[in-house]
């Protein structure tokens, strides 16, 4: 390498265990064919680390193709606990159950009312295209109900705006999920009058 013949290819972490340098990943960076990143325009003056950990996350892609999952494993913890701090939440962790939120008991163990069948009333376990979900408390009682599903179908969609409108619940859909950073889509149920108070108290 020090005799300026160094390949274009990305450092060859996969014949030995030893991590290349972060000065070699950033030549390796600086040969690499360009690729237009100037709409991540936030961080124009790109700091070392930050071209390293780019030559780092391409090494992957090349080699390995598990820069998806090296992305998720350092944002799903930094996006869930973020998430908490944010609107001062705690996760339970028992079985979500969207009827918690209503202060109503789940129907059995198994989440006996699914969001095709909900009970009499009208209250799901589950909303429609649940997946991964999870229940969050504030100041002792259910405040937020996320889950995170891959997508959301047309028919997901159209019920979920019903259930919102008919129980008063506020659903914000957003790409900050932390099951899996990149793969899948955070859906986020509360209350409208809870998150209405949040907002006058922050005001
Ligand atoms: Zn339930």
């Amino acid at each position: 390498m020090a005799d300026g013949t160094m390949s274009t290819s990305p450092p060859n972490t996969s014949d030995s265990q030893e991590p290349a340098t972060a000065e070699q990943i950033l030549e390796v960076y600086k040969r690499m064919p360009r690729i237009s990143t100037s709409r991540f325009g936030r961080n124009k003056d790109k700091s070392p680390l930050y071209l390293q950990a780019v030559a780092a996350l391409r090494a992957v892609a090349d080699k390995e193709r598990t820069s998806d999952l090296v992305f998720a494993e350092v944002y799903a913890p930094l996006w869930e606990v973020g998430f908490a701090r944010a609107y001062g939440l705690t996760k339970t962790t028992k079985s979500a159950c969207l009827r918690k939120l209503f202060g109503k008991r789940c129907g059995s163990a198994g989440h006996r009312y699914a969001s095709k069948f909900p009970d009499s009333e009208g209250f799901p376990c589950h909303p429609p295209g649940c997946d991964h979900p999870s229940l969050w408390y504030k100041d002792g009682k259910p405040y937020a109900f996320v889950y995170h599903p891959y997508g959301l179908r047309t028919d997901e969609i159209i019920e979920l705006g019903k259930l919102c409108e008919r129980l008063d619940l506020n659903v914000e859909i957003d790409a900050v999920s932390w099951h899996y950073p990149g793969k899948t889509i955070s859906v986020t149920l509360t209350h409208k009058l809870s998150r209405e108070n949040d907002r006058s108290a922050n005001a």
